[in-house]
């Protein structure tokens, strides 16, 4: 195994204990640490270059100004979009969602027309579209999850249909670490006529995305799950597709003109991004990025893909242990259930012993129904974690199942 450990130290969040035991931070699905070089990026902006971006005809307005447009550029590098205007700030990938489906969804969706979602989403891309289809009288329909986790692709190219306006999928599933046939589903979809809407908050922490190549027309992610600070977040547009879409919300920096009668809007990424933004922690995530880029994202891959295989065999090992998810191309995900145990008695007595992970449904109420089950145990990994933790993991799980059976 490729050892990054060293790496530990730039986490000092990582170096506590926790009920009298060394953390062990196994839900970095739900929220990635930090690097101390992020949280002295958002102690400098303060300390230094606090202004508001875009308006001040001052030094401190020109440095913020800067730094927050150049964390746009790194963006659109990092996931090689064409242009930067491409990207758009947000709060975070729920917002981002929310914006393609109200935006989107006013120019081009009609009644009767489809949008196809699947078991395996988050509500984040659940709820957005049912409320769009509500608004619009269009029909939502979801493609299923097969036995092993993976999404069902033939009812996938049955459901895809000249109707289908738009396909909103996740990149990778949060519970399952599916690893979604992202290529292949946008080529088939375009060729149906469909947009695609690439929900890539749990892909984009742990290996290298090329809009381009990917050819998505959006694509969104969180800056809190990829090192970066919370509160902030990116939707990827293609250019043409966001030039022709309405604004999602009006008030300052996203106009031209206003008068009493009529506004006209700013152009590209400016017309999406209404009132002050949140200019310390896009400042943050571009300093995220740059360390993430340091190391190497097929390092990191490389990295947390031996863990998750490491930790799946340990866990394996456990007589009444069941894993939720077993498809061989996923990513740094295991959720599991214990026959006898409830999940929240689980991650109460790992908590004792200083492990955290994720227990419940994992805002995926629709999957675990799929499932049969009201919630599961999630341990999800970042290059940071280490075979001993896998261990402490596999240990905590045993003395749990020995005294709650
Ligand atoms: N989509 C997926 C696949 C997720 O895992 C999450 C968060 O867990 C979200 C969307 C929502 O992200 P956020 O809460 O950062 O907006």
């Amino acid at each position: 195994m490729l050892s990054l450990e060293h790496y530990r130290r730039d986490f000092p969040i990582l170096h506590q204990k926790v009920n009298g035991f060394p953390l062990v931070y196994l839900d970095n699905a739900a929220t990635s640490q930090k690097p101390q070089v992020v949280i002295d990026a958002l102690v400098n902006y303060y300390q230094k270059i606090n202004s508001n971006v875009h308006r001040g005809a001052h030094y401190l307005a020109d440095q913020a100004t800067i730094a927050f447009d150049e964390t746009r550029k790194k963006v659109q590098k990092f996931i090689n979009a064409q242009y930067p205007e491409e990207i758009i700030f947000t709060k975070g990938t729920t917002e981002s969602i929310n914006l393609v489906a109200f935006s989107f969804g006013e120019a081009f969706v009609s009644p009767q027309q489809e949008i196809l979602i699947t078991e395996m989403e988050h509500h984040a891309n659940i709820v957005p579209w049912q409320m769009l289809c509500e608004r619009k009288k269009a029909i939502l329909k979801v493609v299923p999850v097969l036995e092993d986790g993976t999404l069902d692709i033939e009812s996938f190219y049955r459901f895809l249909s000249p109707n289908t306006s738009l396909v909103a999928i996740t990149h990778v599933s949060n519970v399952l670490g599916t690893i979604n046939p992202i290529q292949e589903i946008i080529q088939v979809a375009h060729a149906a006529g469909a947009k695609v809407l690439v929900d890539g908050a749990q892909s984009v922490p742990h290996f290298q995305v090329n809009v381009q190549e990917l050819d998505a027309d959006f694509f969104v992610f969180s800056g809190h799950k990829i090192f970066g600070p919370t509160g902030v977040g990116i939707l990827y547009g293609k250019k043409e597709l966001l030039e022709l879409m309405p604004p999602y919300q009006g008030g300052g920096a996203m106009i031209k003109e206003v008068t009493f009668e009529r506004t006209t809007y700013n152009r590209l990424p400016h017309k999406f991004e209404a009132g002050t933004p949140n200019i310390a922690d896009v400042i943050g995530l571009g300093v995220a990025l740059d360390y993430v880029q340091n190391i190497g994202i097929e390092n990191i891959a490389l990295q947390e893909h031996a863990l998750t295989e490491y930790a799946t065999q340990q866990l394996q090992q456990i007589p009444s242990l069941k894993i939720i998810g077993n498809t061989p191309n996923k990513v740094s995900v295991i959720s599991f259930v214990i026959s006898g145990i409830h999940h929240y008695d689980l991650g109460m007595l790992l908590d004792a012993n200083g492990i955290a992970i994720r227990t419940g449904h994992h805002c995926a109420q629709p999957l675990m129904r799929r499932f049969g089950v009201e919630g599961t145990a999630r341990a999800s990994f970042a290059f940071y974690n280490t075979k001993e933790e896998i261990h402490k993991l596999c240990e905590g799980v045993e003395k749990a199942i020995a005294v709650l059976t």
